[in-house]
């Protein structure tokens, strides 16, 4: 039997293949409709053209072009043709790009034509064979090429455990790592969130997230793909936009601040979402606030869940109330499959309620990092455990919360400090909106605690002393942060992460 994952998700298109599969909310000539049968010959025609340039096996395939439906056909045809499908942030530029097409070493670069002057000098200095170009507007070389291809295309025989893609990490906490995803991981997943989160016949997906990353990519469009779902797709995200089609759409996907720009809508309430069954966050942490502003506005519970470039979903609340209830600040249960468990320093496994290092097991987890074998290995505990980098506890009912990176987490004067906890408390005071919670080199304490807060708009901006008079009354001394600073805002990455080291950096210098 074909393991490659395409023969699976179009095992699950419908029979009837001139429904529309992909409708295009924005972006040029929308609304487009796209119909299965259109996915189908379109990416086989891209699949036919790489055959023709008769690439060694395992050939990487690097992407990074603006968001359109003929994207997604590009990747579904990098699967078809068995190679392995590299997508990168289209915000990455010269220094990024060279870094990355070094490091993989693709066969084929494809990139939009705007940046077609400096993309293709990187990659044919670096060796790249083949360059071709992909605009939001169909425009481009690939399609032109593809064009005298056929449309008829078998996949390419692949088995569970042969590399389909390669993602690079988010960069959050340093320089990105490729993380390299078997067709059976990916498949593996995709087949128990169709379960885990009730798809049902009939289900809409509204489309609002890069498709350069695991959430936009894999979770959303595999769940759509995998369950003949129809697609309202946005290359861009504009609230109002989303907000104007929530009334035809039954789930939902985004990272926090796409859930924080729509409640800053005020069409957004109970007749919007009147279709919608289910609302779904993960790549960061949901604030509390965020939660229950949305269970007021909207009467949804929204449904958070945990994963991550190298393992795809690994943990999420219940969707059907028969597994439970959905808690806000955590990020509920380990999907079935997947084994999720809390150690100490040496690996040891430790009980519920106590905070200590995620590590994770399953059907899921990559094969490795991209010619790094010394990281892969240090990753990976003696019993094949995949070390997460997150810090987090179980409470009581098998919920996980996750309270912060190992990277991020704060020894000062000898104790473990959790930046989560400390942001949690800060979040609720008046005039926040949201924070940051760092350590800095300190002579004393090793590191010392220093938070920086962004104000709510509108409302006088809190003061840093009053700030940590009011948290000395609430938490123990060696939490209280040492200092504190009021900023516009977080540095954030593409996928809304906020990027500590950027802090970090900022304010090494305090105390030295
Ligand atoms: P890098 O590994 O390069 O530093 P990154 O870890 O941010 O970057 P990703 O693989 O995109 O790259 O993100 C995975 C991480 O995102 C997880 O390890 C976790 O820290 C965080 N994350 C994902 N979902 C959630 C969630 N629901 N709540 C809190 N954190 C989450
Ligand atoms: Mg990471």
């Amino acid at each position: 039997l074909n393991q490659n994952l395409y023969a699976a998700l179009r095992a699950a298109f419908p029979a009837d293949l001139d429904l529309t599969a992909i409708e295009t909310g924005d972006g040029p000539g929308a609304p487009l409709h796209y119909t299965w049968r259109d996915l189908e010959r379109g990416s086989a025609m891209i699949a036919n053209l790489l055959a023709s340039l008769a690439l060694p096996p395992a050939s990487r395939v690097a992407v990074q072009v603006d968001k359109s439906v003929e994207a997604l056909m590009l990747y579904l045809a990098v699967l078809r043709a068995g190679h392995v499908y590299l997508p990168l942030n289209n915000a990455y530029q010269a220094a990024e790009i060279e870094y990355f097409v070094g490091n993989a070493e693709p066969a084929v670069v494809v990139c939009a034509p705007k940046a077609f002057g400096w993309v293709s000098k990187i990659a044919f200095q670096a060796g790249t064979p083949h360059v071709f170009t992909l605009g939001d507007d169909r425009s481009g070389t690939l399609l032109d090429r593809a064009s005298f291809h056929g449309d008829v295309q078998d996949p390419v025989a692949r088995r569970a455990d042969d590399l389909a893609a390669i993602l690079y990490t988010s960069g959050t906490t340093g320089r990105s790592k490729g993380a390299m995803l078997t067709h059976g991981n990916l498949l593996s997943n995709a087949r128990v969130l169709k379960d885990y989160w009730d798809w049902k016949p009939g289900d809409v997906l509204i489309h609002a997230l890069p498709i350069f990353h695991v959430h936009g990519l894999f979770v959303a469009s595999h769940g759509a793909l995998l369950n003949g779902s129809r697609m309202i797709w946005f290359a861009k995200y504009d609230p109002k936009a989303v907000l104007a089609r929530l009334p035809e759409a039954t789930v939902f996907m985004g990272v926090p601040t796409l859930y924080v720009r729509l409640l800053g809508e005020p069409g957004l309430d109970r007749q919007a979402c009147r279709n919608m069954r289910l609302f779904i966050s993960g790549s960061a942490p949901l604030l509390i606030e965020t939660f229950t502003d949305w269970q007021q506005r909207t009467g949804h519970t929204i449904l958070e869940r945990y994963g991550m470039s190298e393992t795809v979903m690994l943990t999420s609340n219940p969707c059907k109330a028969a597994d439970g209830e959905r808690r806000g600040g955590t990020v509920g249960f380990p999907l079935p499959g997947v084994g999720v468990r809390i150690v100490d320093e040496r690996n040891l496994p430790l009980p519920p309620g106590e905070i200590g290092n995620i590590q994770v097991k399953g059907p899921n987890v990559f094969k490795g990092y991209w010619r790094m074998p010394e990281k892969t290995a240090d990753e990976f505990t003696d019993d094949a455990w995949f070390k997460t980098g997150d810090v987090g506890r179980f409470d009581a009912d098998g919920y996980l919360s996750i309270v912060g990176r190992s990277k991020d987490l704060i020894i000062s004067g000898g104790y473990n400090v959790y930046p989560a906890e400390i942001e949690g408390v800060l979040n609720e005071m008046p005039g926040v909106a949201e924070s940051a919670v760092i350590g800095v080199p300190h002579p004393d304490f090793g590191e010392a605690v220093v938070a920086v807060l962004v104000p709510r708009p509108g409302e006088p901006a809190p003061e840093p002393a009053a700030v940590i008079a009011a948290l000395k009354g609430r938490i123990a001394n060696f939490k209280v942060p040492k200092q504190v600073f009021v900023e516009t805002e977080l540095p954030r990455n593409a996928m809304g992460k906020v990027q500590k080291n950027l802090l970090r950096d900022r304010h090494q210098g305090l105390f030295a």
